[in-house]
């Protein structure tokens, strides 16, 4: 049986990705909504809320969403923290899955970078970066993406916020050791590139991943779908979707 889903921000680059495999993931775009819809009005005919539209309109629709017990999952990034913290409260109630990449390489992009932070923390000769790479038209800075490599790096290094330097400019002095860079570089079409990089001396690591068609996030971001509904209520990423929380530990 088809799954039907209420697809917020339909009309909208990864809406329509979506939109376009859905059938061949088993799945029916029952209510599509953006700009002047109310997804109100479709809540109680969908299995699923999927959100790719903007970050302003997921709190409401996880608060619509979980007063008619529906599951969710989210794409949308650049949310406030205030804004995280809700949506993150109202999974405890729905199930949610809420990732800032729903591409299988990137999420073995997130591990590779665990494993190498991990080999790599004892060896403060390794200075790490985050450089990524989005078209001319993407309205946030970092990505989402470059936001969850900056996490694992951070949490690895037992570093805050404020040792986080967005890009450089002027007379900065030489690098700190304990600092990671990022760097947010746009232009073009290009769908999304993310490097990690370890620099030390007289070497250096490289992770790239380069996303070159939308369809990757649409087909995780289905298969997301399928996943959740049926879960208990909780936050889950895209690792567990795959399997590799279990799989990393
Ligand atoms: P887009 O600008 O092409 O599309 C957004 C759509 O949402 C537009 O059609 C817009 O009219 C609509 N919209 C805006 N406000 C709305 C509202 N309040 N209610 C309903 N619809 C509304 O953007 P995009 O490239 O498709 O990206 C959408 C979001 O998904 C962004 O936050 C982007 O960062 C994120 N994204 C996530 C992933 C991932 O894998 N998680 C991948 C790509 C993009």
């Amino acid at each position: 049986m088809s799954l039907n889903i209420l697809l917020c921000g339909a009309g909208g680059r990864m809406g329509q990705a979506i939109s376009l495999i859905s059938q061949e993931h088993g799945c029916t775009i029952s209510f599509p909504v953006d700009l002047g819809d109310d997804p109100a009005q479709g809540i109680d005919s969908c299995d699923v809320v999927i959100d790719f539209s903007l970050r302003e309109a997921t709190l409401p629709l996880a608060r619509l969403s979980s007063a008619a017990g529906k599951p969710m999952v989210i794409g949308t990034t650049g949310h406030e923290p205030s804004e995280k913290a809700e949506i993150e409260a109202i999974s405890s109630k729905i199930p949610m899955v809420w990732a800032g990449n729903f591409s299988t390489g990137v999420n073995l992009l997130f591990y590779l970078t665990e494993q190498a932070a991990r080999v790599l923390d004892g060896q403060s000769d390794f200075d790490p970066e985050v450089i990524e790479m989005h078209h001319r038209l993407k309205k946030d800075a970092p990505s989402g993406t470059a936001d969850r490599l900056l996490e694992i790096l951070k949490e690895s290094r037992e570093l805050g916020d404020d040792q986080i330097a967005h890009g450089r400019s002027g007379m900065v002095g030489a690098r700190p050791a304990k600092e990671i860079g990022s760097h947010a570089l746009r232009g073009g079409d290009v769908v999304g590139d993310h490097t990690v990089l370890f620099a030390g001396m007289g070497e250096r690591i490289e992770l790239t991943h380069r996303a070159t068609d939308r369809k990757i996030f649409a087909a995780g971001a289905l298969r997301a779908a399928k996943w959740v509904v049926g879960n208990s209520p909780g936050l889950y990423s895209m690792q567990d979707v795959l399997g590799l929380t279990s799989w990393a530990k």
